[in-house]
């Protein structure tokens, strides 16, 4: 992994950059498309899911920030990254909501310190890890990791509470 840091003072807020206009950028620093996919990947927010893809400056500008100071801060499993605090932190009463994207779980929480909304991301690998260390209020979309990528969000939510009242009626 590259520990390049990109300057986030490039990126225009009210902008909307596409996956090119993001490597123009950082064209002086060789910044790959396939990088910017590996950020989306890893939580950078998109428009939707339509192509071309297109992201807010506004929500490059946090994840370039939130990469930049990763970098710089070592978190503990339990802890989040708060970019009011601009440090690692322990999170509010415990509670985590997580959401299943792109084969990752993504974790929000508050900052115990200054309540501000977190984000972490976990490997679908470590769930059983989570469900021990934190209080999971909430699951969203957690459905069969095999899901191919392609289908919504929305037909995968169709399908699990199908399943489930199927089972019920087994027993
Ligand atoms: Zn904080």
């Amino acid at each position: 992994m590259s520990k390049r840091l990109y300057p986030h003072r490039r990126v225009k807020y009210w902008y909307v950059y596409d996956i090119e206009d993001i490597c123009a950028l950082y064209y002086d620093l060789g910044l790959h498309p396939q990088t910017v996919r590996t950020w989306i990947k890893n939580g950078l927010k998109t428009i939707d899911q339509s192509r071309p893809t297109l992201i807010y400056g506004n929500d490059l500008i946090k994840y370039i920030k939130a990469q930049n100071m990763k970098g710089k801060c070592k978190l503990e499993f339990d802890q989040f990254l708060c970019l009011k605090c601009k440090d690692a932190r322990p999170v509010f009463q415990n509670k985590t909501v997580l959401n299943q994207e792109n084969k990752m779980l993504k974790a929000r929480a508050h900052c115990r310190t200054c309540k501000t909304t977190m984000f972490k991301s976990y490997k679908m690998s470590v769930y059983q890890d989570i469900r021990k260390t934190f209080r999971v209020v909430d699951v969203l979309e957690l459905y069969d990791c095999d899901t191919p990528p392609s289908k919504t969000h929305l037909e995968a939510s169709k399908i699990s509470p199908l399943n489930e009242s199927g089972q019920g009626s087994l027993f």
